[in-house]
């Protein structure tokens, strides 16, 4: 058969997961968390699948839950949402992207990405027959990446129908300050282009940040559509319940496609972060201070190998550098650290359209201390 999608083969991160059981290794590839959900939510789940709550949703989400969403994204974004025509329930954020990129892209439409991009966005835009166009973020001395919007700006062209922002960055950390959305702002004023914007770190960023949601700038958002999902946020990857937020007119066309991909969303557990948002308006308030003191001890533990770390400003990842260890391609140099020391990390080259960095690895801290150390005290010898 002709493949749709020639160039995509297995995600990396099924690809490092998988060998990282295969030889038995620790795994910081994949990004989830050795940590489970509070047991209070636990608890919820249990009540509601034993209470009969075990049917089809409704299509756009359990309404409780969209309400408590507006709620929340009132406070601390100063944006009043209708919970009915502007919140939608999906599989993950994976479906919120998938479901929004293809409501958005025609044969034709250029997207733009930031590289190193997450490597779900892509292989939709092929599948709705547009192009991709790469715009790789810069790196300063210390190592941090940021955006620049000058590239930005040169990149844009009459074919150009969306931009897909993600921020705080995946597998970067950087994120967006409020005068970087003015100046996303002034660069598509005069524009139709859309924005979709992955926002599933919003409550993981570390000194003292703050997340600035394009919901909370008034002319972006009548153009976003804004996708989180409570994986990373409840320590629960596993559920797939993410959302997306975008005005009236997107949602409409969102949910044409969200209807027909996977129609709704596992009723047991949208109740239970509906009763859990109620119970615990704050859920999420202490995961940055979390995150951030395990950021700062995997941080000095790796300080007695011969990585060089890029300090890490949200999210649960750190890139490291390698060069003093090996000049062996990222992708080979993962693999065999994965089958020699046992530790299993991402190669940051399958993030890039060209050229890559060809030494940066990253690594999920999202483990326990004991995890961490036995880690490091493998990576040590290297
Ligand atoms: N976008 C980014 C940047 C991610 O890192 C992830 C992984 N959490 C996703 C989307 C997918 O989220 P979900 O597991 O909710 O589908
Ligand atoms: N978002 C996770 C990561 O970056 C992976 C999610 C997945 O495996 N699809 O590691």
């Amino acid at each position: 058969m002709q493949s749709k999608l020639p160039g995509v083969g297995t995600t990396i991160f099924t690809v490092m997961s998988q060998l990282a059981h295969d030889c038995n290794a620790i795994n910081l590839s994949q990004g989830f968390p050795s940590f489970n959900p509070d047991p209070e939510l636990l608890d919820l789940v249990s009540h509601h699948l034993y209470s009969g709550a075990n049917q089809y949703a409704p299509m756009p989400g359990v309404l409780a839950l969209r309400e408590a969403l507006a709620a929340q994204y009132a406070t601390r974004h100063a944006r009043e949402l209708d919970p009915e025509l502007e919140i939608t329930v999906c599989s993950g954020a994976t479906e919120g992207l998938y479901s929004s990129i293809t409501a958005v892209v025609r044969p034709g439409d250029e997207v733009i990405v930031f590289d190193p991009c997450y490597d779900a966005y892509e292989p939709v835009v092929a599948l709705s027959g547009g192009i991709t166009r790469h715009v790789p973020l810069t790196r300063d001395e210390a190592g941090e990446f940021s955006v620049d919007w000058h590239r930005l700006q040169q990149s844009l062209s009459a074919a150009t129908r969306l931009i897909i922002l993600n921020f705080p960055h995946n597998p970067t950390g950087a994120i967006l300050s409020a005068h970087d959305l003015q100046t996303l702002a002034s660069i598509i004023r005069d524009t139709d282009i859309f924005l979709i914007s992955d926002e599933v770190y919003e409550h993981i960023i570390f000194d003292g940040a703050v997340h600035q949601s394009l919901l909370s700038n008034n002319e972006l958002w009548q153009r976003s559509f804004v996708i989180s999902s409570f994986g990373k946020t409840c320590h629960a990857t596993g559920w797939k319940i993410g959302y997306c937020i975008a005005p009236k007119e997107l949602t409409t066309e969102l949910r044409k496609v969200h209807q027909f991909t996977c129609f709704a969303v596992s009723t047991p557990f949208q109740h239970a972060l509906a009763d859990y948002i109620a119970i615990k308006p704050h859920y999420y308030q202490g995961l940055s201070a979390f995150y951030s003191k395990t950021r700062d001890y995997f941080a000095e533990l790796l300080g007695s190998t011969r990585f060089v770390l890029t300090p890490t400003k949200s999210t649960f990842f750190q890139i490291v550098d390698y060069s003093a260890i090996s000049h062996n391609v990222d992708t080979e140099f993962a693999s065999q650290m994965t089958r020699d020391q046992g530790v299993a990390s991402i190669p940051i080259s399958v993030f890039y359209d060209a050229p890559p960095p060809q030494n940066l690895l990253r690594f999920c801290f999202a483990k326990d201390d004991a995890t961490l150390e036995q880690a490091v005290d493998n990576l040590c010898k290297l």
